[in-house]
């Protein structure tokens, strides 16, 4: 269990206000991480994840940052290194769909769902490896989704976004390698969140049918495996696409 805690390490969670995010900055915060929670819109909601994470015994701040934005995805990483004096742990977990058949798509449904998912991940890891260099450790998970490996109708934009993810990472890994820090994907297959939880009960029953394990997975399952990949427990692990999804790509 000692491997697994992450009692000293500093960590970024883009996209932490809600769902998968949230569930991941308060997972690594309960294993003693300091925390930066990044949102966008919903400063409420990172406040209070911010304070739960306090409850446990951890530190954490908020930080409102755009990440498709450099200057903002830039200061966000700084805000880690100003606060807590270094980082790493780095989790690019924000993300967005944009749904629509390609024939419909337009320019601006393709550049959000791009800018958000790939370019962000781009700009928060550029940023972070520099300090992860001069630690000679760190670790990046990536965000991605079973869409980037299986595609999906209605989805290019973002299939296109989370497989550029997976290329990106591998990339990246085999980058900094050498500097003992890992980068990894992370690729979930359906989760209970907003999205999810809207879907209808037919749609919903349909989609059951094709995961083995006959249901959509939590947020909480999700964080479990990237507090794993951010332990020293996971350090011979990189250049990964891990699947969680409940056995729906087995097919
Ligand atoms: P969610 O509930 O919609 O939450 C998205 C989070 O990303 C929010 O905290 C949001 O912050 C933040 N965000 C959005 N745009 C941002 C931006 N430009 N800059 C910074 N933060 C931004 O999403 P989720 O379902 O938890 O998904 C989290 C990640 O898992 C995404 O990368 C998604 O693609 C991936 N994923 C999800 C599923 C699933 O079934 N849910 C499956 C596969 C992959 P604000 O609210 O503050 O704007």
């Amino acid at each position: 269990m000692e491997r697994l805690r992450l009692d000293g390490k500093v960590a970024v969670v883009t996209g932490s206000s809600r769902g998968i995010g949230r569930a991941i900055a308060l997972k690594l915060g309960e294993r003693g991480a300091r925390v930066v929670v990044n949102y966008r819109t919903s400063q409420a909601e990172a406040e209070e994840v911010a304070s739960l994470i306090r409850k446990c015994g951890a530190e954490a701040v908020t930080f409102r940052a755009d990440v498709s934005r450099r200057e903002e995805a830039e200061a966000l990483i700084q805000q880690a290194l100003d606060r807590f004096g270094r980082l790493d742990i780095l989790v690019n977990n924000a993300g967005l769909i944009r749904d629509t058949l390609l024939l419909r798509m337009s320019d601006e449904d393709w550049d959000l769902v791009m800018d958000v998912n790939l370019r962000g991940t781009f700009y928060c890891c550029r940023a972070a490896v520099r300090p992860m260099i001069r630690q000679r450790w760190g670790r990046i998970i990536n965000m991605s989704s079973i869409v980037g490996v299986h595609g999906n109708v209605g989805q290019a934009n973002y299939s296109a976004a989370k497989a550029g993810v997976i290329g990106f990472t591998k990339s990246l890994a085999k980058e900094v390698a050498s500097r003992n820090i890992t980068a990894n994907v992370v690729a979930p297959g359906f989760i209970e969140t907003d999205i999810t939880t809207k879907l209808n009960e037919r749609l919903k029953a349909e989609l059951f049918k094709r995961i083995h394990l006959g249901r959509f997975g939590t947020p909480d399952e999700v964080a479990e495996l990237v507090a794993f990949l951010a332990s020293d427990a996971a350090g011979y692990i990189t250049g990964q696409v891990l699947l969680i999804d409940g056995g729906m790509s087995l097919g």
